[in-house]
């Protein structure tokens, strides 16, 4: 039976489309190595209709379908295991070959791609147009747009944007009979009856193949500014949060605790420069944001410094800080790497190749530290800019942290610089 569904699967998809167990290499064991297991091919379909090709077949003789996409997924649900209870045989799909964006629209904000797109790509084609794929982890440059459908994944944005469920618009999916659910919809006003497409969010390729989505693009952003502090205990991170939130609610995009352990692997492997001296267990990194057109994010005025208060290293932030990524430039290339890891190697954005540094001065309470990542000369230029001490968290007595900009001019006379 099994001679007769390889069979089968090989006419239908052609020699490009499936590929022998012995040849397929890590695509048999999940990202932590802890699953991995023999299908009895693996299915390369490049179109919907291989895809149901292979659905079909499978159907037809029992055969297990695993869909796999990046093959990043933690939990082992990308790679066939070999004792299936009923000792059924399967079929592992690919979806590497149904990568084309079909469609970027700007003026709607929205990006039509197969499933197999890694979510990079849709960045980098929202990006060439002005906009942004909210949609954001560390293993953007491998995980797919069905992959992360499937997971419903989250990401360093999700505070700001939400989880997938918030970017999806429509799907197009293959279900087990081989039918095509059609909800490939671009309308953010559909009322009409069920939304089915819900279901396949989530759902870990249970219900069907996702072949292909509409996801919603957002305005770039064009400002960013990020504060790196180190925490004397994770019970500081709430407070940290809320301060964080109260500095600017709607700015707010990303808010990542990163252990030590993530900050050494990323100076050891990276050659990066620490974001901040004081070592510490845990560290928390908070990320604001402002899109493309509007001012500056809007900061409070900094409060007078205060030399005890929770927070008690002190850092100059800038009142201005802002990198423009226009439709021309080229985005950064990312590599997969930890989610605390990240934040801290995120390369420089255009126009500040090279100006990667570390400053460092010593304050009233605190020596801070400040890595200036995607900085040019401020509207403070020319002048000291101002100094800003974080207010102090509720139920402090102690210092619980250091802050430190990691967005700051390139002017900062307070400092001394040495470039990285
Ligand atoms: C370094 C790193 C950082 C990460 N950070 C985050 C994070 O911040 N937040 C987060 O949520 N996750 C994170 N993840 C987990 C992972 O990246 C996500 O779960 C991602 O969505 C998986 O996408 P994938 O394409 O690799 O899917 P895969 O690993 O290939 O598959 C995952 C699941 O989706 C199913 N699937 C895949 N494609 C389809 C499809 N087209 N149709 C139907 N089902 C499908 C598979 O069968 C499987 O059940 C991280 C992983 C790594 C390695």
């Amino acid at each position: 039976m099994t001679d007769v569904l390889v069979a089968e699967l090989r006419d239908a998809l052609g020699p490009r489309g499936w590929l022998d167990p012995a040849d397929a290499g890590s695509v048999l064991t999940g990202w932590r190595k802890a699953y991995s297991g023999t299908p009895v091919l693996v299915a390369r379909p490049d179109t919907v209709e291989g895809v149901q090709a292979v659905v079909r077949a499978c159907a037809d003789h029992a055969a297990a379908v695993v869909t796999q996409g990046g093959n990043t997924g933690l939990s082992g649900g990308s790679v066939p295991i070999d004792d299936l209870p009923d000792g059924r045989p399967s079929v592992l799909l690919l979806t590497s070959r149904l990568n084309r964006i079909e469609s970027v629209d700007p003026d709607r904000f929205t990006a039509t791609v197969q499933a197999g797109c890694t979510i990079e790509q849709v960045q980098q084609a929202a990006a060439a147009v002005d906009r942004q794929l909210a949609m954001d982890w560390g293993a953007r440059g491998t995980a797919t747009v069905g992959g992360a459908i499937a997971t419903n994944a989250g990401g360093l944005n999700v505070l700001r944007y939400g989880n997938t469920r918030r970017h999806v618009l429509g799907i197009e999916a293959v279900l087990a009979d081989g039918r095509v659910f059609d909800g490939l919809r671009a309308l953010r006003k559909d009322n009409t009856g069920y939304d089915l497409k819900q279901l396949f969010i989530g759902a870990e390729g249970t219900l069907g193949v996702v072949t292909r989505a509409v996801l919603e693009l957002q305005p770039a952003l064009a400002h960013h500014r990020t504060l790196f502090a180190a925490l004397t205990g994770l019970d500081r991170a709430t407070d940290l949060y809320g301060l964080a939130r109260s500095i600017d609610a709607g700015g707010l995009t990303a808010f990542e605790l990163v252990p030590e352990m993530g900050v050494a692997a990323a100076v050891d492997v990276l050659g990066i420069t620490r974001p901040i001296d004081t070592r510490a267990e845990w560290y928390l990194m908070a990320r604001f944001s402002g899109a493309a057109g509007s001012p500056t994010p809007s900061w409070p005025r900094p409060p007078p410094r205060r030399p005890t208060s929770g927070c008690s290293g002190t850092s100059s932030l800038p009142r201005s800080s802002s990198t423009r990524r226009g439709p021309s430039s080229t985005p950064p290339s990312r590599s997969t790497g930890s989610p605390s890891s990240s934040a801290a190697s995120r390369p420089l954005p255009p126009g500040s190749a090279g100006r990667r540094r570390s400053c460092s001065r010593s304050a009233t309470s605190a020596t801070a530290t400040c890595t200036s990542t995607c900085c040019r000369p401020s509207s403070t230029a020319g002048g000291s800019p101002p100094t800003w001490s974080p207010p102090s968290p509720p139920r402090s007595t102690a210092s619980s942290g250091t802050w430190a900009a990691r967005s700051a001019p390139s002017t900062a006379s307070a400092r001394t610089c040495s470039a990285a």
